[in-house]
């Protein structure tokens, strides 16, 4: 580490100045320079003493250190040593402290970057179009969302995509025959924006989501997990029409859906059972290897609630003898292998 400092004349002729220049490691990292009217610098009596230096250099020494120049005027024009006092250390103790705070923080986001990559490629395929019992998944990139047919002329959807244009859900009802005007009612899993995107589209369906999810479906609260508290809260002009409970069975159509809480994800995060498919969303994933795994912690607001949850959530399904004939995942591909994976998942943790 080093550094130096030397006055030049600037190229200007009409100013004189001072150039510091701070090395560290061989590369140049901050130069401060100063300018001062010749004609000015003139009738100002040196040495010059300067209090803070935040008005001319950048955020490198705002800091507020003071330091001071003494420099004569014929010592600058001939480019003589200028004397500094208190800058030298003061700015190496920065540059160091700098560099070992720089050095963390990219540490950290090497780290989160090598956990989303492991937790994006390390999960089962969304499969688009996989179909049981009247629960279809559409894929709407790197999330999906259910369709429900609830009878010959309209459909329920089980969230709504990270698409605000609806593209993919459009598709679909066209597929079907339909207009958008058919989706009549839309059950949230949670109020991640990926979930949410086009809610605004369907004016004819009801919106449904836990009570305690509804301030972060409308935009009023923030998420909590490591990485979604950083998220801007905005209004989203979404309208929770119905606010759900815990274990109520909710008829849309000809369909019974029952409803679960699975807090941990968010704090009102819901499953939804239909036709014996239940819809999980974010609260947990299917490995490629079929195994289902807790949400992803770096996105949630409490990993401890949601393992917990999701046992709770097995142990009812278990206890009340209700049959499951697949499990469905926002983010990764369905299993259908009824409860087990849920029940090993148990066993397991
Ligand atoms: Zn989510």
């Amino acid at each position: 580490m080093g550094r130096w400092f030397h006055p030049y004349p600037p190229a200007d002729a009409a100013h004189v100045g001072l150039s510091f220049g701070i090395f560290h490691s061989g590369l140049e990292i901050a130069e401060i320079e100063l300018g001062i009217p010749r004609d000015d610098h003139r009738r100002q009596a040196f040495p010059v003493e300067i209090k803070t230096i935040e008005h001319v250099v950048g955020p490198a020494i705002l800091l507020g250190q003071w330091f001071e120049v003494e420099a004569g005027l014929d010592q600058l024009q001939s480019r003589r040593k200028v004397k500094m006092r208190n800058i030298g250390a003061t700015i190496a103790s920065m540059i160091l402290l700098a560099e070992i705070l720089g050095l963390i923080f990219l540490g950290v986001v090497i780290a989160l970057a090598a956990l989303l990559v492991i937790a994006f490629t390390s999960r089962r395929a969304i499969i688009d179009g996989f179909e049981m019992a009247g629960v279809r998944v559409v894929k709407d990139g790197f999330v999906s969302l259910c369709f429900l047919q609830i009878n010959d002329r309209e459909v329920a959807l089980i969230d709504a995509g990270i698409d605000s244009s609806g593209r993919a859900i459009l598709a679909e009802l066209s597929r079907r025959g339909l207009g958008r005007e058919a989706v009549k009612a839309i059950l949230l899993t949670h109020g991640h924006r990926d979930h949410i995107a086009a809610v605004n589209l369907f004016q004819n369906a009801q919106v449904m989501a836990l009570a305690a999810e509804v301030d972060l479906v409308e935009g009023r609260a923030a998420g909590r997990g490591p990485l979604t508290r950083f998220l801007p809260v905005v209004p989203t002009r979404i309208k929770v029409t119905r606010a759900l409970e815990d274990g109520e069975a909710v008829s849309i159509g000809n369909v019974p859906i029952r409803v679960f809480e699975v807090p941990g994800h968010t704090g009102g995060s819901a499953a939804f059972l239909a036709n014996g498919v239940l819809i999980l969303g974010d609260s947990a994933d299917a490995a490629r290897d079929g195994h289902l795994r807790c949400a992803n912690w770096l996105f949630s607001d409490n990993a401890a609630r949601n393992r917990t949850s999701l046992i709770r959530l097995g142990q009812r399904l278990s206890q009340e003898g209700i049959e499951v004939k697949a499990l469905v995942f926002s983010h990764s591909g369905a299993l259908p292998q009824g409860l087990t994976p849920l029940m090993k998942f148990a066993q397991r943790t």
